[in-house]
């Protein structure tokens, strides 16, 4: 019998899988193709400030130095490379922007997460217009390239893991008190990591899921450049390589769908012509549905009768930093260990919005 049953080995299921192989324990994960979830294009940006308004986010103190332990030792263990600690640069829109950011610069709780200087306009003239200079967001930022990651998590050699290629057939899963069981495989517990799927689970109907759709462009430039660090204004700039950035994302709450736009390609362009001066030629484009939720926290949390059954979902468009803080606690939690995340509960609990309703 293994320990867990994991279905979905997107981003979701393999940090929790990974976190559960860490503590000892045996996994056994069903995905039918990793190729559609939205892990596969997700740009895995870190970055603790966020929005137009450029405010920390939502436990950035707790979650990203976590990050800087928690992947390095990933990639250490599946003998990979994925982690991207670079800084990110923020072109101000206006001076108004400016003065904003250098006055709430001073706050402590800034000090973390930003590098002083504003670069000097000349640093930057052959790249952006950077009218208005910009700041640096830095020492907690940087990207994850993503499939790597799932890819090196799969292919590494584990007896206490075993990933099956089929689809998770919710009608065949048969609930016992302490154990559950699935055409045959048996596990203690089960966690549900299906990402956008998550709607067709019918253990857990009515979350509160909001799914947004994303569309990214990657680009090949004419010229090779080397460019350091993310560039984040309205749009990211992601250099992959000296020849290949990429750039993201759209959001978009109807046809919620895998086909790729015109529109997002001509709303990535114009937003990446204002600002980015290098000619450029579009060699891909690519869709995803981010499991977001409407209160933009994660659900997390045990299924209300059954005890041994839990859910892992609503990363929405910040998964690559709120996923190994989360599965570490809540792992944790799973196999007693109730002290943290017991904090976030109320928070994350898949129930909340039902409770919520009956409030009223
Ligand atoms: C355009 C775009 C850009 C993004 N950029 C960033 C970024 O910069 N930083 C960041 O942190 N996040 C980003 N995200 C968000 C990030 O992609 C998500 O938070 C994260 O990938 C969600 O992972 P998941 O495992 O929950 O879902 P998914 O990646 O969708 O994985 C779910 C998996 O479950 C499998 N599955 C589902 N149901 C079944 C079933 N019944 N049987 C078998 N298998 C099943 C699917 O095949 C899939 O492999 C971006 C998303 C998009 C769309």
């Amino acid at each position: 019998m293994y320990d867990y049953l994991i279905v979905g080995q997107g981003l979701a299921g393999t940090i929790v899988g990974y976190t559960l192989l860490q503590k000892n324990k045996s996994i056994v994960m069903i995905d039918q193709t990793q190729g559609d979830g939205c892990s596969q294009i997700a740009a895995g940006i870190l970055n603790p400030v966020t929005g137009k308004r450029q405010v920390i986010t939502w436990l950035a103190d707790k979650l990203f130095p976590f990050l800087f332990q928690f992947y390095p030792q990933m990639e250490h263990t599946l003998s990979s490379k994925f982690f991207y600690p670079i800084p990110i640069y923020h072109p101000f829109e206006s001076i108004e922007q400016q003065n904003t950011w250098i006055a709430q610069s001073a706050s402590p709780q800034w000090r973390d997460f930003i590098f002083d200087n504003l670069i000097d306009i000349t640093d930057y003239q052959n790249l952006i217009h950077n009218y208005y200079l910009g700041g640096w967001i830095g020492n907690w930022t940087g990207y994850i390239d993503v499939p790597t990651m799932l890819k090196s998590f799969e292919l590494e050699k584990n007896p206490r893991k075993t990933i099956i290629r089929t689809n998770f057939e919710y009608n065949l899963l048969k609930i016992h008190t302490d154990w559950v069981e699935w055409q045959g495989i048996k596990a203690r517990k089960i966690i549900f990591c299906e990402g956008k799927q998550a709607l067709q689970n019918p253990f857990f109907p009515h979350l509160p899921f909001n799914l947004v759709k994303g569309e990214v462009l990657d680009l090949a430039l004419k010229q090779e450049l080397e460019i350091h660090q993310i560039i984040n204004q309205g749009i990211f700039i992601l250099p992959l390589n000296k020849r290949t950035i990429r750039v993201g994302a759209t959001y978009q709450w109807h046809n919620l769908d895998l086909t790729i736009t015109e529109q997002a390609r001509k709303e990535l362009t114009q937003k990446l012509d204002k600002i980015f001066k290098p000619r450029y030629e579009i060699i891909d484009q690519k869709a995803g549905i981010r499991p977001a939720t409407k209160d933009r926290r994660p659900i997390i949390g045990l299924h209300k009768t059954y005890t041994n059954m839990a859910i892992f979902n609503g990363l929405g468009s910040k998964g690559a930093s709120l996923a190994p803080y989360f599965a570490h606690i809540f792992t944790d939690f799973l196999e007693g260990n109730t002290t943290e995340f017991t904090i976030w509960q109320s928070v994350l609990n898949p129930y909340r919005f039902e409770r919520n309703e009956l409030d009223k």
